[in-house]
């Protein structure tokens, strides 16, 4: 298949629509980046790079960071993970807590905020240094090096009063087994990190690849934990709009506020695109339709 024929023709045909949605604006190092950007890039199993519009510009990559903190629990932690930490969607939104009262502090699955503080709790009991060992990770992913954005994450902190109280009522429950604010300050540097589509593509290659990394040969996660990473993007990575990426999409996915989608074609490949302005649900608008469109032109789905 030719994929840059099919991103260039992604990019005309998004064209019109960018600068769609509202870019997120709780802090100021997300509210001055400009509506209208657009970038896709994808990385094949056989190590295959196309990109096209903005892949080549860092943006902030917030919650699609919780792909990269579970795959890092599930390594370390396995399926002990699991007993603290359920995997429904949730259909609420990404930051609700909701839920967590009727669970006793149980976040519903990794990919929601609650449950992405909870597996930063696992990964402090786990490790000396969570932020390094993440950073770490994703740099191996990327086969570059990744920095957390200080400023980014000084706001996440100075704003995160949500968050603090997500964390908190976890811990209230006895849920949350470290100090709270040492387990937000992880969780706000991994939402810092900075990366544009093309290293975020590469980085999500190993899902494509049953948990191998196509260039290299390194295995990140076991062929069942990359299955069940993707099962768990598909079904709760775009919070309450899960529903509505399977139906128009099809792929599994992981979204964050900073405007980037991650989709992985298992078997072929890893996509990433990028446009900061988000719906209702938090999710890049024009990013979705380029999903959609990417999986219409190529017929990659896993339905
Ligand atoms: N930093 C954001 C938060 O914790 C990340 C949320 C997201 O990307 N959906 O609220």
């Amino acid at each position: 298949m030719d994929y840059q024929s099919v991103l260039d023709a992604i990019v005309d045909e998004v064209e019109p629509l960018v600068g769609e949605g509202k870019v997120a604006d709780y802090i100021p190092a997300l509210a001055r980046v400009p509506v209208e950007r657009f970038g896709i890039a994808l990385y094949t199993v056989d190590g295959e790079v196309a990109l096209a519009g903005d892949a080549l510009e860092a943006f902030s990559i917030q919650s699609v960071s919780k792909v990269f903190s579970l795959t890092l629990a599930l390594k370390k932690v396995g399926e002990q993970l699991w007993l603290r930490l359920g995997r429904e969607p949730s259909g609420d939104p990404f930051n609700s807590l909701m839920q967590l009262e009727v669970e006793q502090g149980k976040a519903r699955n990794p990919f929601i905020n609650a449950g992405a503080i909870c597996v930063a709790d696992q990964l402090m009991s786990l490790s000396d240094d969570p932020k390094a060992e993440l950073l770490d990770l994703v740099s191996t992913l990327c086969g570059e090096s990744v920095a957390f954005d200080p400023e980014v994450a000084e706001s996440e902190r100075a704003t995160g009063f949500r968050n603090a109280a997500l964390a908190n009522f976890m811990k209230s429950f006895g849920k949350i087994d470290n100090d709270v604010d040492r387990v937000l300050d992880v969780y706000f540097n991994q939402c810092s990190i900075a990366m544009n589509c093309v290293q975020m593509a590469r980085a999500m290659a190993y899902l494509a690849n049953a948990g191998v990394q196509p260039v290299g040969g390194r295995e990140i996660v076991t062929p069942r934990q990359a299955r069940r990473i993707n099962a768990l993007m598909l079904t709760c990575g775009t919070y309450d709009a899960a529903g509505e990426f399977a139906f128009l999409i099809g792929l599994p996915c992981k979204s964050g506020v900073g405007g980037g989608i991650v989709a992985v074609v298992p078997g072929e490949l890893a996509l990433c695109v990028w446009s900061p302005g988000l719906g209702s649900t938090g999710n890049s608008v024009v990013g979705m339709r380029a999903l959609e469109l990417f999986v219409a032109k190529t017929g990659l789905s896993v339905f």
